[in-house]
């Protein structure tokens, strides 16, 4: 007599994790575990005694001694800026963008430019674990075709200032090349398109109020730097004699489609309406600090059930779109403003820096928590390496001992884009080469 066969089921890829972290919300550290993936999405994770020998895979990855977790949200950025890392450091905002950014980016600013600084941005990003980011830049079509090619998943926010550009020439250009955006890539698997109003100071009354409309209508975000700095707060008070955020309100941009960038120089009632308009604050720390804007009260801003996530913004300001330093630089921060050591536990900085990401940019139901049923934007996370052993908590460990160097593997839609700490869809030496010719050009004509 004959043994039947043990029926095996298909996957596409399958993970043998020696700890997951799945950020779903109730859920501590997971040990051996494997994860299925079919067509992009997670449709079966448990612990390996209990799944070993059920599937057949077409590819395996066994990860003896890596944390597995949901992929890195970058919620602000501006990816070409990787071209200007290290062009204008030690300044403060204004003459950071007045002097030097926005001069140099007059001069060198073209197609051309915008996709080899995108590039380098989406293979720095891929290699340091980030699987989503939400960028701000002019030619965002450029951004989306690079992009669409590299396997990543984006939120692109298109640019709307009230002055003219080499991507518009006035706020209604801008407005209208962002809805025509969003009809092109309404049904693209890994591409979002949102309003990117540059901020209260560089956008006039009437174009908000329509973006306000138009957002509404679409149901697609709002994404503005708010309150980078106590300079802006006392113009808009000279100005418009009242405070950005509360002119933003008799706007009506305040809504659960906003996500604020930055959000210094906070007061409690502003905090409370936030809370009370479900707006989302995307809090960028090194930013923050390098150009000496302010703090953001992350405590007392998740205190109050605002939805906190993490942004690196852009190369410019950082220098880096490293996602694992900017959640150490935000707890360690919160801890020594707040003057206590238990502010923003390792859990909460890792939550902030992939599922309240994808809470913001309106995910969340798709990716930001390893579950059933949820897209596979997954990594892993070597921690055989001196500087993250012994591992008592893989959240500590991560949080405040990991490099982004150890980073090996990165799924994208259950697609491999890093596997080995080597990117599988872009040629990384024509990227670099092509990145060190733009600054090679922009160093020799200043
Ligand atoms: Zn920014």
């Amino acid at each position: 007599m004959t043994e039947l066969p043990l029926l095996m089921l298909h996957a596409d890829t399958l993970l043998h994790a020696r700890w997951v972290i799945t950020m779903q919300p109730q859920q501590s550290v997971l040990e051996h575990q494997i994860i299925a993936i079919t067509n992009g999405q997670i449709v079966d994770m448990g612990p390996s005694k209990d799944l070993l020998g059920r599937y057949m895979a077409g590819h395996e990855y066994f990860l003896d001694d890596h944390v597995v977790m949901p992929g890195f949200v970058n919620a602000h950025g501006h990816s070409p800026m990787t071209l200007l890392r290290g062009y204008a450091d030690d300044l403060p905002l204004r003459s950071w963008l007045e002097q030097k950014i926005w001069p140099a980016e007059a001069q060198w600013l073209s197609e051309n430019y915008v996709a080899a600084g995108s590039r380098l941005a989406i293979a720095e990003m891929l290699l340091s674990g980030t699987t989503t980011f939400s960028d701000m830049y002019f030619f965002p079509d450029t951004i989306a075709a690079a992009v669409d090619a590299s396997g990543m998943r984006v939120q692109l926010a298109s640019p709307v200032f009230d002055f003219p550009t080499v991507w518009a020439g006035s706020a209604d250009e801008y407005i209208s090349k962002t809805t025509r955006l969003f009809d092109q890539y309404r049904h693209h698997e890994r591409i979002t398109i949102a309003f990117g109003p540059h901020a209260p100071y560089t956008v006039s009354d009437e174009p908000l109020r329509k973006i306000a409309v138009l957002s509404e209508e679409l149901d697609i975000g709002i994404h503005m730097h708010i309150h980078e700095n106590a300079g802006e707060i006392s113009e808009a008070q000279n100005k418009h004699g009242m405070r950005p955020l509360k002119r933003l309100k008799q706007l009506e941009l305040l809504s659960p489609r906003l996500q604020c960038v930055h959000m210094t120089q906070l007061l409690d009632d502003e905090i409370r309406l936030l809370s009370e308009m479900g707006a989302h604050v995307i809090h960028c720390p090194a930013s923050n600090l390098k150009l000496a804007n302010g703090d953001c009260r992350v405590t007392d801003l998740q205190a109050a059930g605002v939805n906190v996530a993490l942004g690196t913004d852009g190369s410019a300001s950082n220098n880096s779109l490293d996602m694992l330093s900017e959640l150490r630089l935000a707890a360690l921060l919160c801890k020594g403003n707040n003057n206590d050591a238990a502010s923003l536990p390792a859990k909460n900085a890792l939550a902030m820096a992939t599922l309240n990401g994808a809470r913001a940019l309106g995910l969340d139901s798709k990716i930001g928590s390893l579950e059933i049923g949820k897209l596979a934007d997954i990594i892993a996370i070597n921690l055989n390496h001196p500087r993250t052993q012994p591992v008592y908590d893989p959240c500590s460990t991560l949080a405040y001992s990991a490099a982004s160097a150890q980073v090996s593997h990165v799924w994208v839609n259950g697609q491999a884009l890093v596997v080995d700490h080597k990117l599988s869809q872009m040629d990384l030496v024509q990227v670099m080469e092509e990145a060190r010719r733009w600054g090679a050009g922009i160093a020799a004509g200043i």
